[in-house]
């Protein structure tokens, strides 16, 4: 007990670490508070230091006596606050109603009561006070006495009207943005919704505010944020784009694509997140519209090069069958003559017939596979395969053109994941180009070739000995309707070049020795080792 004595008498030198040494019993303490309580004057001192003054009131007589420190708090001599009327007048006229309601209620009741009001003060204006006081009834239900404490609140009011400034603020400037717009806290909580977002959503602000956001987003996951951290420069100025289009959902549950900014906005205590909502709807229906018109321009620029190319390829259609004509005829005559060895003379010759129906088959394949429009669909192809037909598709007759054709195939250029018709679109775009540009030359070879490079890429090459790119064209030269021909579109190699940057490649041009144009592509193969290993 002598330990809590010396702890208590000598409190500036009792340490935190001091006390708690002490070893406090319930019946040491409160011996020692009875001892030690405050003398009235040790706890005016006290109140006085603290600006708290305290009054109290005699409802027979309606005198008031009230502390030294009300004089500060009220800002008048202490004698003017002796008479209730007196202090009354003192009090702001807006907060009189409010205040005579919670008073007239504690004289009737009793009890203990609380209101805040402002001050006018004569010296430096209004000041906020809180006012907490009691009534004490008699047995005839009449007050005996009215007591309690005034104390200033203004820093606190003042710190309240900053924030309600500050979420002002906040508020006029989500009322202005073009974007629907919301600011939540550290939990996800909505904490504004400003009217673009109502619209946006079709609920009111009150309707979301306090509930979570998710309600709203379900997808919408932020990297979790400590409550009082601080955002750093970055992170509390500018809204950072959120990575992805997220699914909204609106009042009716009825969805539709979202991108979000977030931005964060740290105080003193806490941090919340303004998320501006873009409604990508429109956005994403363009782009599908884009693709939709891009897919079609590339089936007819399909469609007109097969076109183009249908009486050659009717041509190449009419060889296998006439030689499957003919051949039937001689296995007839064959069988006719009845020899001993006409059976099996008659079933090579039908073997060989059935092959040229194989290859007649091939070429409608091609055309049919080419023509039809189909979805995009990639798969891993052999890079042989595509170019021998597209060149049978692209050559039929070329060689009766005098055209002769080099194709050089690097083995280990074997699989790429490409959507086959489009792929050898672009080839028979540049091989078409290539035969046509050699029609006038003297020299008319066209080479293909293919390689397996570095960076898991296969590179196609289409070169020819024709008269080269025109100058006046060629910085021009991937530009849709950049044309030269009489009867030219001016799209196979805007095309080409979409469909290969589309796959992930390049395609560009060179002039080669020869003075022709050697146009060249890169595909990537679809993983390490599948140019060089995949079969
Ligand atoms: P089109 O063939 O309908 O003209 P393209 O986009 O395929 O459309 O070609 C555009 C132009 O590029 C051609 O008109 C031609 O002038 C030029 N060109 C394309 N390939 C070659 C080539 N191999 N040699 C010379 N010029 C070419």
């Amino acid at each position: 007990m002598h330990v809590i004595d010396a702890g208590i008498s000598d409190k500036t030198n009792v340490s935190k670490a001091d006390v708690s040494k002490i070893d406090v019993s319930k019946a040491d303490v409160s011996s020692v508070w009875a001892a030690h309580d405050l003398s009235p004057e040790e706890l005016r001192e006290t109140l006085d230091e603290a600006g708290i003054c305290t009054w109290s009131l005699d409802p027979a007589t309606g005198i008031v006596v009230a502390s030294e420190t009300c004089q500060k708090v009220f800002g008048v001599p202490r004698a003017q606050l002796s008479d209730y009327a007196a202090i009354l007048a003192l009090i702001h006229p807006d907060d009189r109603p409010a205040r005579a309601e919670i008073i007239n209620q504690a004289l009737r009741e009793g009890g203990v009561y609380q209101f805040d009001c402002r001050v006018l003060r004569a010296r430096d204006g209004v000041h906020w006070l809180r006012s907490r006081g009691r009534v004490q009834l008699g047995a005839s239900g009449r007050p005996l006495w009215l007591r309690g404490v005034v104390f200033s609140i203004d820093d606190q009011k003042r710190a309240e009207a900053a924030l309600r400034a500050h979420e002002e603020h906040l508020r006029s400037i989500l009322q202005t943005l073009p974007e629907a717009a919301m600011v939540i806290d550290a939990d996800n909580l909505i904490r504004s919704f400003s009217p673009k977002a109502e619209r946006l959503f079709c609920y009111k602000a009150r309707e979301v505010v306090g509930r979570p956001m998710t309600i709203l987003i379900p997808g919408y996951a932020r990297e979790p944020t400590k409550r009082r951290h601080r955002p750093k420069r970055a992170e509390g100025g500018r809204a950072a784009k959120a990575a992805g289009t997220l699914t909204a959902f609106k009042r009716d549950g009825s969805s539709f694509p979202v991108e979000l900014s977030v931005g964060a906005i740290s105080s003193e205590a806490e941090v919340l997140f303004t998320l501006l909502v873009n409604d990508v709807t429109e956005q994403e229906k363009a782009e599908a519209q884009l693709q939709e018109l891009q897919a079609e321009l590339i089936h007819v620029s399909r469609l007109s090069a097969m076109g183009e190319m249908a009486s050659a390829l009717a041509h190449e259609l009419n060889q296998p069958l006439c030689a499957v004509s003919s051949l039937t005829g001689a296995c007839e005559l064959i069988l006719a003559r009845d020899g001993a060895d006409a059976v099996p003379r008659a079933r090579a010759v039908l073997k060989e017939a059935a092959e040229q129906v194989l290859r007649a088959g091939q070429i409608v394949r091609r055309l049919r596979d080419f023509v039809l429009r189909g979805d995009l669909e990639r798969r891993l192809e052999p890079v042989l395969d595509l170019m021998i037909d597209a060149a049978s598709l692209a050559l039929a007759g070329a060689k009766e053109q005098g055209v002769s054709v080099r194709f050089s195939h690097d083995p280990k250029a074997k699989l790429i994941l490409v959507d086959r018709v489009q792929i050898q679109q672009v080839l028979v775009n540049l091989m078409r180009n290539a035969r046509e540009a050699m029609l006038e030359a003297a020299r008319r070879e066209l080479t293909l070739t293919t390689e397996a490079i570095e960076d898991h890429m296969v590179r196609i090459t289409v070169s020819d000995t024709g008269p080269g790119i025109p100058g006046e064209i060629a910085d021009r030269l991937f530009e849709t309707f950049v044309t030269t021909k009489p009867t030219g579109m001016g799209v196979g190699l805007p095309i080409s070049l979409t469909i290969v940057e589309a796959h992930g490649g390049k395609l560009w041009v060179e002039d080669n020795e020869a003075g022709g144009a050697t146009f060249r592509f890169t595909l990537p193969v679809m993983s390490d080792g599948d140019a060089t290993d995949a079969t």
